[in-house]
């Protein structure tokens, strides 16, 4: 986007924004949360919606001259329940934590227990985290990742939800490469009598393109992010059956947020139609072949990565065997200075802290959406294991940062016009 208006009225706001712009064309995404949003998703979020207050719902609006807000939500709505499959969408969360918040809200009453796993293990600040306001208004028990495989241990989900007897179990992570059993979660859920929310945030786009199981159907609430492998725009989503349909919408609106961000709705909406084209999927499985070529040439350099693989678009890498001196904040300060933007994580059986933890969690969305393929993701492991095994070397970093350049030219995130390049 050109920032030519902005500039004219705030030249320091336009330095700031054009900035931001370069940074994204000149290095690589991997936090496996980002994405770059089309040029149609950022016209739409920058339209006049957003001087529109449209509290309520299509067609029951508390203020006058609502029409048009009406077609944006009811097309989001419809398109939301064509990709996913529900038989009702909320599509008006701010964010994925509002999102989690309208399920409790509309579920819960303060001193309700949630079940979910632990932030260090791959959780979520929203699904309970004593400085969120879940861990303030709820009692709170987490399980855990196998430290040994890797993998969640259903048979210790079971046996806490049995002691616990949580009013609500929480699936769904952010820091996890493995597919998720949701079936499995829901017979837990049930045997206890608990809701199951399933919280999409990271897989919003997989889910939809069929590329990861589905929990909707399955689970009682699932909430999403739209701005993540979905690539809509930034924002949350909730899906649930009709049975639960009044309760949610209560919650969101007037529960827990005043007017909707019909920009980001409009957003949402184009960004929906694009992940309806036959195009989506085949990105979406991109992804997920890019994480797996990005794993297994790590894997090659000697690498460990947490579960020993990825079926996701995301791999976490544990430090501790192949760099023991090597933190995570070590790495993603010297990848971050030749261009390769990722972050530092804990890995279960955390030896570290959480702010020098001993992982890198890399994603592929964002680098699938400049076209990158399963051999650039290779050339982007090899660079990333050069720079993590001379994390102070200058001309290692120099070659590696002249590396990325050649790939974000190779990969160019905008055409010659300025645009955004369509995926493939
Ligand atoms: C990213 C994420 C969210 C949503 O985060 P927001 O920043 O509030 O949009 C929710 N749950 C999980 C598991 C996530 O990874």
């Amino acid at each position: 986007m050109s920032y030519d208006t902005v500039r004219g009225v705030d030249p320091a706001l336009a330095d700031a924004l054009e900035g931001e712009r370069d940074r994204q064309e000149h290095t690589l995404a991997m936090i496996a949360s980002e994405n770059h949003a089309s040029e149609a998703v950022l016209e739409a979020q920058s339209s006049e919606l957003t001087n529109k207050y449209a509290e309520g719902y299509p067609g029951e609006r508390y203020y006058a001259g609502c029409e048009y807000a009406d077609d944006v939500e009811e097309l989001a709505i419809e398109r939301a329940e064509e990709l996913w499959g529900a038989e009702h969408v909320n599509v008006q969360p701010h964010s994925g934590t509002q999102a989690n918040m309208g399920v409790y809200l509309a579920m819960l009453d303060p001193g309700d227990k949630i079940l979910s796993l632990e932030l260090e293990h791959g959780g979520h600040l929203s699904h309970g985290h004593p400085a969120n306001f879940t861990g303030k208004t709820y009692e709170v028990e987490q399980y855990e990742i196998d430290a040994e495989t890797g993998y969640i241990d259903y048979e210790a989900l079971d046996s806490l939800a049995d002691e616990f007897d949580p009013d609500i179990i929480v699936s769904g992570y952010s820091a996890y490469p493995r597919e998720v059993d949701f079936q499995r979660v829901q017979e837990t859920a049930e045997s206890v009598d608990a809701y199951h929310l399933a919280d999409i945030a990271h897989i919003t786009g997989l889910v939809a393109a069929g590329v990861h199981e589905s929990p909707v159907g399955v689970a009682d609430f699932v909430t999403g992010s739209t701005h993540k492998t979905i690539r809509a725009g930034r924002g949350g989503i909730i899906m649930c059956d009709e049975e639960y349909a009044d309760d949610i919408d209560a919650a969101v609106f007037p529960g827990a947020q005043g007017g909707p961000l019909m920009h980001n709705i409009a957003g949402k909406a184009v960004g929906f139609k694009e992940a309806l084209q036959p195009e989506f999927e085949q990105y979406a499985q991109q992804v997920v072949d890019n994480a797996k070529a990005l794993g297994q040439r790590l894997q090659n350099h000697g690498f460990s990565l947490v579960s020993e693989g990825t079926d996701t678009h995301l791999v976490l890498v544990d430090l501790r065997d192949s760099h023991p001196d090597t933190s995570g904040t070590v790495a993603e300060e010297a990848l971050e200075e030749v261009g390769i933007v990722l972050n530092k994580n804990t890995v279960p059986g955390e030896t570290r802290s959480p702010f020098n933890p001993s992982g890198i969690r890399a994603g592929t969305p964002a680098l699938t959406t400049r076209g990158f393929d399963e051999e650039a993701c290779e050339q982007v492991a090899d660079i990333i294991y050069e720079v993590v095994d001379n994390p102070d070397d200058e001309d290692v970093k120099a070659e590696a940062s002249a590396k990325v350049d050649e790939l974000c030219e190779e990969f160019s995130l905008y055409e010659g016009d300025g645009s955004i390049t369509d995926y493939e």
